[in-house]
């Protein structure tokens, strides 16, 4: 199986192949310009994972949405639940920039932290 790609880690951009061996599984990229673009496809292939920005609703007149975003990627089937979590939580001041906002999201290590003061 072959699946083309652009890497997303830097603004090089580089087009990947990815090539599937149907007798092992085992992986084959090309078209990376560094080993950052062979684990990404690997890992868009596998288990694909995105940072989640978002708005949470506050308490605050002043403020009445808080950025956030998760301070590492999540996987990708996980953020439609992500994102209603957020959309129906209120926060309440004072925020800092990075404080947490959900912590350890479905035991997966990442958290929701503020990405302005609130
Ligand atoms: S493979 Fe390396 S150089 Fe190419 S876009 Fe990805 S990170 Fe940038």
């Amino acid at each position: 199986m072959e699946k083309n790609l652009i890497c997303i880690n830097c603004p090089q951009g580089c087009h990947l192949t990815i090539n599937t061996a149907s007798e092992t599984g085992d992986f084959t990229v090309t078209g990376n310009r560094c080993p950052r673009g062979q684990t990404y496809a690997i890992q868009e292939l596998t288990d694909p994972r995105r940072v989640v920005t978002a708005v949470v609703p506050t308490n605050c007149h002043a403020l009445p949405y808080l950025p956030v975003r998760t301070d590492k990627p999540l996987p990708k089937t996980l953020i439609p639940d992500l994102l209603n979590s957020l959309y129906k939580m209120r926060v309440d001041a004072p925020k800092a920039m990075g404080d947490i906002i959900l912590e350890n999201y479905k035991n997966t290590g990442v958290n929701v932290i503020a990405s302005e003061t609130l």
